[in-house]
């Protein structure tokens, strides 16, 4: 799958001491793309027509043995939903990524990415594929395999877990043009998806709409 960067604009600061890059890739419904960046840069994720998850992940781009998990982020947040100021941890509990801005603050690190097995077993959905194979799908070219595509951190999508100890999926919060800011803090290669599940009426509220990848440097 060909990767389709849009240049958004191209500025450079007379004197040549400093200069800002922006790319723009969006991200069709029920797809997945892939993006290298570079230390420092920030990536902007926007859900453009509202109600609409994305799920994220990275790897070190030096070292694909490296890559995001949800885990020793919770672990070193304490707690399973983050926000700005908090960061993105690896496996090899190293700063992947920090939140800077988020006009949301509702995201899900409690689910995989929803999966050709969840949906034949769990939503009664036989054949259809979801966010894994998308992502491994973006990420194939980049010598990634399915087996290796790690848990997400999953943008706009709103969890909780109830009572019964039992986990809860509900209605995204964030409203057209709502995003959240991530600032690389080593050079990663990124998966993001425009969440495919239009099974049930949570999630995505049962539309699945594109995402905006920003990137500036
Ligand atoms: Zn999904």
């Amino acid at each position: 799958m060909v990767v389709k960067v849009q240049p958004l604009s191209m500025r450079f600061v007379q004197g040549g001491m400093s200069m800002t890059e922006q790319t723009y890739i969006e991200v069709p419904p029920k797809s997945g793309r892939a993006l290298v960046v570079k230390r420092g840069d920030t990536v902007r994720v926007t859900d453009i027509e509202g109600c609409q998850v994305a799920d994220f992940v990275c790897f070190n781009e030096h070292d694909h043995k490296e890559f995001l998990s949800s885990g020793k982020t919770r672990m070193n947040a304490w707690k399973v939903r983050i926000s700005t100021g908090d960061v993105l941890f690896s496996n090899r509990n190293r700063s992947m990524f920090t939140i800077t801005a988020d006009t949301v603050g509702v995201h899900d690190l409690l689910f995989p990415p929803c999966n050709r097995w969840l949906y034949q077993h769990v939503l009664g959905a036989p054949g259809k594929t979801g966010c894994l194979e998308n992502l491994s799908e973006a990420l194939k070219t980049h010598g990634i395999e399915e087996d290796q595509v790690p848990d997400p951190f999953n943008l706009f999508m709103n969890t909780s877990v109830g009572p019964d100890n039992k986990l809860q999926i509900h209605l995204p919060e964030s409203k057209a043009g709502d995003y959240i800011e991530l600032k690389a803090e080593m050079d990663c290669l990124i998966g993001i998806t425009s969440c495919a599940e239009d099974v049930s009426t949570e999630c995505n509220g049962g539309r699945c709409t594109p995402i905006g990848v920003e990137t500036r440097c």
